[in-house]
């Protein structure tokens, strides 16, 4: 799981968490980060429900 500065955890789906931080703008992003081992996907999303949407989509490249 990358470092992220104020990562707040909202929900998890599968291996993955939604998050949000603050992005470098200073804006509230949405994170979906994949805490499976060696996995080490994540994405930032414009809204809570992208994050959601690419939480469900996300196949793990390990098991
Ligand atoms: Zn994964």
């Amino acid at each position: 799981m990358p470092a992220r500065d104020s990562f707040h955890s909202v929900m998890r789906i599968g291996p993955v968490q939604i998050g949000t931080h603050r992005d470098r703008t200073g804006r509230t992003a949405h994170a979906a980060v994949c805490t499976a081992d060696r996995c080490g996907w994540s994405a930032d999303y414009s809204s809570r429900t992208a994050a959601q949407l690419a939480a469900r989509t996300h196949r793990c490249t390990v098991r």
